[in-house]
């Protein structure tokens, strides 16, 4: 069982996904599905997470959790081999996360570097839902029921998967052996770990605004990267530019490959010669960002494609999340009744404990 390799990931229903999920985590867990490398994949849509700082807000996590489910299936997750399902919907992991928060101390909590930054952005100050403060908690709840060893994720993340793995070496060293420790698997392209908005923020993300999603009609991506942050100071075509904080060249980066030189860009052999040429001057943004736009519109198109079919369908796209959650349920459930085991609530279950006792009564 130790030696076992399963893939988890998951995505907030706070919105429609964007490039910055794509290149930080779903292009890479479609090809990980696809490898044939893993024993299980798992992806969910973390609507109780969502909640956690949408709690007045019920029908945009609803609604948006079809368009994830949508997205999902358009860049290729397959139910076949993966299972999807709906966090919400698989009540042990409420039942983990309770039993963990035992394990995890405030001020461990205070200190996790993500949620600093999200308590931020969210302007809570002094007032934290509770929910929202713990979410890493349940977020180790989420990786632990399915025994991952594995889940590809932004560099976001990694706050949260060390705490995972601190809560599963605190469990196993009190209660014996029982839950897997997990490990990031980060993208190995550098500008993926943390796509940045198109406004040059720090991060897309969906609640700030900066968002090319991957279900935006190409008219629209088109316009986006028309508008796209790049650098103030480069006024005239012939200025020098600079690449740093110069978001499209971050894209191109991210997505551009030699092929597409020789499609879209032919007077440029490559990324470094294009990026030379910007730096020395003679270069404008206007050039650079049709040659993103190509690029961008050739990654997206067939993905809307296969969205819109998938879109025909919308009862089919239920059917296929009720599935998922009836399998992961079997699997948390499993994990549930090891961890009540290993932490001596299985009282009914115990039949020897119940003997024990009856007899320790009879004696005294
Ligand atoms: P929210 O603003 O609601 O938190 P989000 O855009 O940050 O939404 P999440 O659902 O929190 O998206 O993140 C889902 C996954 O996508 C995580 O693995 C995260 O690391 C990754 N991810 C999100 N944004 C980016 C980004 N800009 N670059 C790379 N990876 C990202
Ligand atoms: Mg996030």
């Amino acid at each position: 069982m130790a030696d076992k390799k399963i893939i988890l990931t998951g995505d907030r229903p706070t919105g429609k996904l964007h490039i910055g999920h794509y290149v930080g985590s779903l292009k890479r867990r479609v090809e990980l599905q696809n490898s044939g490398l893993y024993d299980k994949t798992f992806v969910f849509i973390a609507d109780a997470q969502a909640l956690t700082d949408n709690i007045d807000n019920p029908e945009k996590v609803r609604q948006n959790v079809i368009e994830v489910a949508l997205d999902y299936l358009a860049c290729g997750l397959d139910p076949a081999k993966s299972t999807i399902f709906i966090q919400s919907q698989i009540p042990e992991l409420c039942e983990l996360s309770f039993y963990y928060m035992d394990l995890v101390t405030v001020s461990r909590l205070q200190r996790n570097p993500t949620v600093k930054t999200e308590i931020q952005m969210r302007n809570f100050e002094t007032s934290i839902p509770v929910g929202f403060f713990t979410y890493p908690i349940s977020q180790a709840a989420d990786i632990t029921a399915f025994k991952a060893t594995t889940v590809p994720a932004g560099e976001d993340q990694e706050p949260m998967i060390e705490q995972a793995r601190e809560i599963v070496r605190r469990f196993n060293h009190i209660y014996g052996e029982t839950l897997v420790e997990p490990e990031i698997l980060l993208p190995t392209n550098a500008v993926c770990l943390r796509l940045p908005g198109t406004d040059g923020k720090a991060k897309m993300s969906k609640s700030l605004g900066n968002c090319i999603y991957l279900s935006d009609p190409a008219d629209v991506v088109e316009k986006k990267i028309k508008s796209m942050y790049t650098d103030p100071t480069h006024i005239k075509v012939s200025d020098p530019g600079k690449l740093e904080g110069n978001t499209v060249f971050t894209y191109l980066d991210a997505f551009s490959r030699p092929e597409h030189f020789e499609r879209y860009l032919p007077d440029y052999p490559n990324l470094d010669e294009l990026k030379a040429h910007y730096t020395r001057g003679g270069l404008g943004d206007m050039k650079v960002k049709k040659f993103l736009a190509a690029i961008m519109q050739e990654e997206l198109t067939p993905i809307r494609e296969r969205r819109k079919e998938f879109e025909k369908d919308i009862p089919a796209v239920y059917e296929m999340l009720r599935k998922g959650c009836e399998a992961a349920r079997e699997t948390a459930s499993a994990t549930l009744d090891e961890v009540r085991k290993a932490m001596k609530i299985n009282y009914f279950d115990d039949a020897e404990l119940i003997a024990e006792q009856a007899k320790r009564f009879a004696q005294e």
